[in-house]
């Protein structure tokens, strides 16, 4: 009896180079993934870390080997590479990245043919082949072919382009300080802004997977250097990317670090004001204020779980046009219905022209909720239990049971959810003012200490 190995979590197969992440078992996972896709063209690329070098030579080896035909795009961000997939009508795509995590990780994603990285479902099917070695070799004839691929990169900038108004931000001359994190975003932010008339300074732009500038998760703990650099230049904005640059994070002309579902939250309402009576998507996770500046619209917002190929899975599936995550992530669907960095941008920038206002301005008119966050010890193993119990002990409430359970109170809401990567529940609670928002909290708490008990 062979055990699955499980290789994927929420984004993709992540782990420390040379331990988790050798070469042997990188060309393993080349095989299956080959196995899985057959014979077909794969594109692959990858962001600015050390090993990467050493990686995809070693995916490319186990791709090729089971037939499947390998176009290297080499240095790139994920949207650029996940726009490839449809412009250049490939099969696929293997993206070596560990995004946001520290310079010692490293990942796989994998994208289907529509640009979107594969469902759970689909990754089962490769942890399978994986797992029982079912790898289908090809004899020496019928190996994949090894090419490069150029174009991705400007291909890419002008499709973003081609989604916003040039004229209204070249007129305004935007003074824009970037930080792409020393990774693939100084590839096509820093351009794309100087093609629209920006005034654009750098820094931690010059590609080095040491990531000595910032570690590639862009939060306030990374961003001090970005917001003074704003603030001594008297810049405009503020733009930061993560390591594969499909997340963008602001700062605001006054230098502040903005929260993400914020400045989604400034995108969304744009949006719908030029597309009514639209659907919005984001995960569960994401704040109460996003609901009501949608609802505010006459539009529809649909819940997914967490996790950005649910977000982008949920938006082809009711047509969406807009999504957001709290981490910074925009899917522009108009565009691509993936979390996209420099679209993000670019069309803050848009905003700013548009609305005439600078962005401390936009962020400071949306609704305030006090947002409490605690977390509850909880086994492993009695997870499912503990949720199966709460399931039960709230069904009188207006709830969605999407992923956690999330209930609806007029002035608040509540979301209680087993964490996917740590033996705790995690209890948010957020209402308008603070003595309810921890009310509900201690609702969160006593509901989860309850069907611990049982247990
Ligand atoms: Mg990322």
């Amino acid at each position: 009896m062979i055990t699955i190995q499980p290789l994927f979590g929420t984004n993709g197969i992540r782990g420390i180079v040379n331990e988790e992440l050798n070469p042997e078992f990188i060309t393993r996972i080349g095989e299956a993934i080959g196995t899985y896709f057959g014979s077909g063209d794969i594109l692959l690329g990858y962001d600015a870390r050390t090993s990467n070098s050493i990686l995809s030579r070693a995916i490319s080896a186990g791709l090729a080997s089971t037939g499947t035909n390998v176009h290297e795009a080499g240095l790139a961000p994920t949207p650029a590479l996940q726009y490839a997939v449809q412009n250049f009508k490939l099969d696929g795509a293997v993206i070596i990245t560990a995004s946001h995590n520290p310079p010692e990780y490293n990942g796989v994603k994998v994208v289907a043919d529509d640009g979107i990285e594969i469902p759970r479902e689909e990754e089962v099917i490769i942890e399978e082949i994986f797992s029982r070695e079912k790898f289908s070799r090809r004899r020496w004839s019928e190996l994949g072919v090894i090419s490069k691929l150029s174009g991705v990169i400007e291909t890419y900038k002008e499709a973003v382009k081609h989604h916003i108004d040039a004229a209204a931000i070249e007129k305004r001359h935007f003074k824009v300080v970037v930080d792409p994190a020393n990774s693939v975003g100084s590839l096509v932010t820093p351009y794309l802004l100087r093609e629209l008339g920006c005034e654009v300074t750098t820094i931690n732009a010059h590609l080095d997977g040491h990531f000595p500038g910032r570690l590639p998760e862009p939060k306030p703990e990374t961003l001090g250097k970005l917001s003074l650099a704003v603030n001594s230049l008297g810049a405009d904005l503020g733009i930061a990317h993560d390591g594969d640059a499909d997340r963008c994070i602001f700062v605001d002309e006054k230098g502040n670090i903005c929260l993400g579902d914020r400045t989604g939250a400034i995108i969304i309402e744009y949006v719908l004001d030029r597309n009514p009576s639209s659907t919005v998507v984001t995960p569960i996770s994401s704040s109460k204020m996003v609901e009501d500046i949608v609802r505010r619209r006459g539009s529809e917002i649909r819940w997914s779980k967490v996790g950005s190929t649910e977000v982008s899975r949920q938006m082809l599936k009711f047509g969406s046009i807009i999504g957001i995550e709290d981490n910074g992530g925009v899917f522009y669907g108009p565009h691509q219905p993936v979390r996209d960095g420099a679209m993000a941008a670019l069309l803050m920038l848009e905003i700013l022209a548009k609305r005439d206002k600078p962005l401390s301005e936009l962020v400071a008119s949306l609704p305030n909720y006090h947002i409490i966050k605690e977390r509850l010890d909880c086994p492993n193993e009695l997870k499912q239990k503990v949720l199966e119990d709460l399931l039960e002990t709230t069904k009188s409430y207006n709830r969605t049971t999407i992923d956690g359970i999330k209930i609806f109170f007029d002035e608040g809401s509540l979301l209680i959810r087993p964490s996917g990567t740590e033996a705790i529940f995690r209890v948010y609670a957020e209402a308008e003012d603070e003595r309810r928002a921890r009310e509900i909290a201690e609702l969160g708490m006593s509901l989860v200490e309850k069907a611990l008990k049982l247990f």
